[in-house]
C-alpha cells in the first residue's frame, strides 16, 4: 500500500526486458522490432525517443500487448511529464481548462439553447444530500447536455456537474500531467467528503476509473465515497427491470471503445455491447476493436509537436476512425464516452462522412421510448465546436506555452462567464451556411494533407 499523497508510476522497469513487442504491436506506430526495442532503450535510458512520444495517439493498447505487464503506457505518460515541466503545455491546451480562458465551456455559453442553459446551471449548482447517489455528469457531457436533459434516467440520481473536478483528472491523466491528476483528486476527496452523499455514479467509465483505480494506486488518495460504474448500474437496471425497453430500433451499428477502456477490459467492452444488443441494434465490429481499438483523435493530441499543427493531427487521426466505421456498412457509430463524441461529431462533418454518430445513451433512450434531439442537432453542435476550435486555434497562435498553475476556480467562476468574441461569433454564423461548411471541410481536409504527411485525406 503506498502512503498518502505520493505518486507512483505504473511502468515496471525491473519487469521490462525490453522486447519491444509494446511498441511492435501499437496498432499506430506497427514499429518493426528492432526499431521497437530501440525506441524502449532510448525512453526508459534516454528519457526520450524519435517516433513514440510525437506520434502516440495515447490509446493505452501497449499495456495489454507488454507480455510482463510493465505498463509501458506508464513511461510515455512519465515522459510527457518530464516535457510539460520543461516546455509546459501548448496554448491550445486552454481549450480544455476551465480555469483558465477562453476555455470551451466559457465559449459554449455563447451556443447553448436556454434548455440547456437550464439543466447545466442545475447540474453545476446542485447541492448533494447525504441520502443522494451523485451521478457526475461530467464536463464532456455538459458540452450536449441534451443527450441526457429530460430523461427518466436523471430521476434515479442527483445529478452534479463540477467541471473544475476536471472529469477525475481523466484527460490530463491522458497527456501525462500526472501531478496536476494528484492535486485534482486531492481537491475531489475534499469535495466528495464535504457531500459525504451515499455513493457516486461517474457517468463517465474513464471517470470511474481515475476515481476507483487511478486515485488510490498510482496518486496515492484515497475516497470514502463508495463508485458505482454507470454501465454496470445500466445493465443491472435492465436485467432487474428497473429500466425497461419499449422499442428495438433494428439497425446496423459499430461500437468505438474508448482508450480508458482497455484498463478496463471486457467488463466495459461485452456490457456496453449487451446493452447495445438489447436495445435491438446488430453490432458489426471494426478492423480494430476491443484492446486494439483507435483512438478517436482527442488523445493525439497527448504528443503533440507543434501547437499550430495540434487540430490537423487530431482530426487526422479520427479519419482512420471513419475509414474503419464506414468499412463496416453500419449505418451509425456509437461512442459510449462523451469525451469521444464531440470531437467525433466534429470530425465527422469536417471530414465529410456519411456515417451518423450516436451516443449509447441516445440509443438506450430510443430503445426506452423516450424522444431524443435529432442528428440535425448533433450538427449543430459540431459546428459550434468547429468555429470554437476555429477560434481558439487563431487565438493560440498568438499565445506562448504555459503551466496549469490554478485546478479550483475563483468564487466568482470567472473562467465561465462568457465575453463578446466578436470574431467567433462571425466564425460560427459563416458556418450556418451549408456552403461555408461544405468549402470549410474541404480547406480544413487540404491543409491536414499538407501538415500530416503520409496521411490519406478521404473524398468528401
Ligand atoms: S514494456 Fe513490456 S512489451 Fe514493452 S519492451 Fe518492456 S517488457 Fe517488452
Ligand atoms: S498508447 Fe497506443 S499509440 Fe501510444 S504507444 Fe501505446 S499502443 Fe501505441
Amino acid at each position: 500500500m503506498i502512503s498518502s499523497m505520493e505518486r507512483v508510476s505504473r511502468f515496471n522497469g525491473d519487469a521490462c526486458d525490453r522486447c519491444g513487442e509494446c511498441l511492435h504491436q501499437c496498432p499506430v506506430l506497427q514499429l518493426p522490432i528492432e526499431e521497437a526495442r530501440t525506441e524502449m532503450h532510448n525512453l526508459i535510458e534516454r528519457g526520450g525517443s524519435t517516433i513514440v512520444l510525437t506520434r502516440c495517439t495515447s490509446c493505452m493498447s501497449c499495456d495489454i500487448y507488454c507480455p510482463k505487464d510493465a505498463k509501458p503506457y506508464g513511461l510515455i505518460q512519465r515522459r510527457w511529464n518530464e516535457r510539460y515541466k520543461k516546455t509546459g503545455a501548448p496554448p491550445l491546451y486552454r481549450f480544455v481548462c476551465p480555469t483558465y480562458e477562453p476555455n470551451i465551456w466559457q465559449l459554449l455559453n455563447l451556443f447553448v439553447s436556454p434548455e440547456e442553459r437550464g439543466w447545466i446551471d442545475e447540474w453545476m449548482n446542485g447541492e448533494p444530500g447525504r441520502d443522494d447517489t451523485i451521478l457526475l455528469v461530467g464536463s464532456y457531457t455538459r458540452l450536449f447536455p441534451f443527450i441526457l436533459g429530460r430523461s427518466a434516467l436523471l430521476g434515479f440520481f442527483k445529478p452534479i456537474d463540477m467541471l473544475d473536478q476536471w472529469e477525475g483528472g481523466a484527460y490530463l491523466y491522458q497527456g501525462g500531467y500526472l501531478d496536476l491528476v494528484r492535486d485534482i483528486a486531492l481537491r475531489c476527496r475534499e469535495d466528495l467528503q464535504a457531500w459525504g452523499a451515499k455513493a457516486a455514479v461517474p457517468l463517465l467509465d474513464a471517470v470511474y476509473h481515475m476515481f476507483a483505480h487511478v486515485h488510490p494506486r498510482e496518486m496515492g488518495v484515497i475516497h470514502v465515497t463508495p463508485f458505482i460504474n454507470f454501465t454496470e448500474w445500466l445493465k443491472e437496471s435492465l436485467d432487474t427491470g428497473r429500466i425497461t425497453l419499449t422499442r428495438s430500433l433494428n439497425i446496423a451499428i459499430t461500437v468505438h471503445d474508448n482508450c480508458y477502456s482497455k484498463p478496463m477490459g471486457s467488463a466495459v467492452w461485452d456490457t456496453h455491447r449487451e446493452i447495445l444488443k438489447r436495445c435491438g441494434c446488430r453490432i458489426v465490429e471494426m478492423r480494430h476493436n476491443r484492446q486494439n481499438a483507435l483512438c478517436c483523435g482527442f488523445g493525439r493530441g497527448a504528443s503533440w509537436k507543434r501547437n499550430i499543427s495540434m487540430p490537423f493531427e487530431i482530426i487526422n487521426t479520427s479519419m482512420l476512425k471513419f475509414r474503419e466505421a464506414e468499412e463496416t456498412g453500419a449505418s451509425a457509430l456509437v461512442s459510449y464516452c462523451a469525451g469521444c463524441i464531440y470531437l467525433l461529431w466534429a470530425a465527422k462533418e469536417l471530414l465529410g462522412s456519411r456515417i451518423d454518430v450516436y451516443h449509447s445513451i441516445e440509443i438506450v433512450r430510443i430503445a426506452m421510448g423516450e424522444d431524443v434531439h435529432p442528428p440535425r442537432d448533433h450538427v449543430r453542435r459540431a459546428w459550434d465546436m468547429i468555429a470554437i476550435i476555429t477560434y481558439q486555434w487563431i487565438v493560440s497562435l498568438f499565445q506562448k506555452n504555459f503551466a496549469i498553475e490554478t485546478i479550483t476556480f475563483d468564487d466568482a467562476r470567472s473562467t465561465l462567464i462568457p465575453r463578446r468574441y466578436p470574431l467567433l461569433r462571425f466564425i460560427r454564423w459563416t458556418f450556418n451556411s451549408r456552403i461555408m461548411q461544405r468549402g470549410y471541410g474541404r480547406f480544413f481536409r487540404f491543409v491536414m494533407g499538407l501538415v500530416c504527411r503520409g496521411g490519406t485525406v478521404p473524398s468528401p
